[in-house]
């Protein structure tokens, strides 16, 4: 069931490139950064009228890396937000803070902590990755652990009660205690939330350049699974339930916002390379920074048609632990997917889906194959 709609602001600036990123994201100049700021507050404005009966319960600055920002721009943005849509009082405003980058001595960190605090932030998703110096230094961030553990504690410091930490598996060499070992080092920082994603090897990056030069082998799919599901097993043994296939919370803390991707909720993109969903159409924006600039935002739309929406909420709503309600899709979503059906059911009778009256949902065997069974959705 869709919820109230979220707001995704896409700030694509970082100090370096890691690795294996793939985002939209480069280095910025202080001139560029102010630029950006403006543009994107026009951006916003230009859907006031569009978007005037809605009222929004999620922000989330996401990136590149948000925390480059300074605290008064963040507030800036926020307070265009605020004048230009209703916002929920108790709305969740996210803000991705990395590592490294929030300051470089304790006072520097605190006041910027306080300052995105105060403007309204009241949620930090932080891009630890691992807590190994020599993985991260492999992947090109450009923190320690240390930095994660110093920025995590300043950050409860300042009063954020509400922090969401990044994590990579099935990185180059690493063995499943590898992995577990980072689990158990995240764990032990005690945030509400994690998200523990898989290492894609994306085509462009530099990590992807070193396996085509034979550098390094990928890891064996076996391997891979295993990893997953041990660490999996880990955080939950930990409090930490698994709600949707890479993201875990403790407390009921789970991510408001991204939750809306995953029922079809409506969400409004703004910034170089966003993409939103609203009113039924999908759109992206453009990925060129003069054109943004220059207030061309929009670079592509689709109108949903009700194929489009009937697939795209099954195969997102699959992702979450509790799966679909098939009649909420669709009301006559068996005889929409009649000629598919007995695939659907073999893959029952094998222990990959669960179908228990309106509902169906991935067991941890169809996790492993979860693309083979949405495709039939598509
Ligand atoms: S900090 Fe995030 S967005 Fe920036 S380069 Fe690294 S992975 Fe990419």
């Amino acid at each position: 069931m869709a919820s109230k709609p979220g707001i995704y602001i896409h700030i694509p600036f970082c100090v370096s490139k890691c690795r294996y990123c793939a985002f939209l994201s480069g280095p910025a100049d202080g001139d560029t950064v102010k630029e950006y700021v403006r543009a994107l507050e026009r951006e916003l404005c230009s859907y006031k009228d569009e978007l005037a009966d809605r009222v929004f319960d999620t922000v989330y600055f996401g990136g590149g890396t948000p925390s480059l920002l300074e605290p008064e721009a963040i507030k800036s943005v926020l307070d265009t937000l605020r004048c230009c849509f209703a916002l929920e009082e108790d709305a969740e405003l996210t803000l991705e803070a990395n590592p490294g980058t929030l300051g470089s001595t304790d006072a520097e960190i605190r006041e910027r902590l306080a300052g995105y605090k105060a403007a309204g932030i009241n949620r930090l998703s932080m891009g630890a990755q691992s807590m190994d110096d020599k993985r991260l230094s492999y992947l090109g961030r450009i923190h320690s652990a240390d930095d994660v553990r110093r920025d995590f504690r300043l950050a409860r410091e300042a009063g954020f009660d509400n922090i969401s930490l990044d994590l990579i598996t099935a990185v180059p060499g690493m063995s499943l205690e590898d992995a577990l070992w980072d689990v158990e080092e995240i764990i032990s920082l005690g945030p509400e939330h994690i998200s523990m994603y898989t290492l894609q090897l994306e085509e462009g990056t530099a990590l992807h350049r070193a396996w085509e030069r034979g550098e390094f082998e990928l890891m064996d799919e076996d391997a891979d699974r295993e990893m997953y599901h041990s660490c999996s097993k880990a955080l939950e043994k930990a409090g930490y339930l698994r709600y949707e296939i890479s993201n875990f919370a403790r407390d009921g803390r789970m991510s408001r916002h991204n939750s809306k991707y995953w029922d079809m909720s409506e969400y409004l993109g703004a910034g170089l390379g966003a993409s939103g969903y609203v009113g039924g159409v999908r759109y992206r924006n453009t990925e060129v920074m003069e054109e943004y600039l220059q207030g061309r935002a929009r670079a592509e739309e689709h109108v949903n048609t009700r194929d489009d929406d009937i697939s795209e909420a099954v195969f997102t709503g699959l992702r979450r632990r509790d799966g679909i309600l098939m009649s909420e899709i669709c009301k006559d979503f068996r005889k929409h997917y009649d000629d598919v059906w007995s695939e659907v059911l073999s893959f029952a009778e094998d222990g990959f889906l669960i179908i228990d009256g309106d509902r169906m949902r991935l067991t941890d065997k169809g996790i492993d194959i979860s693309n083979r069974i949405m495709a039939l959705f598509v």
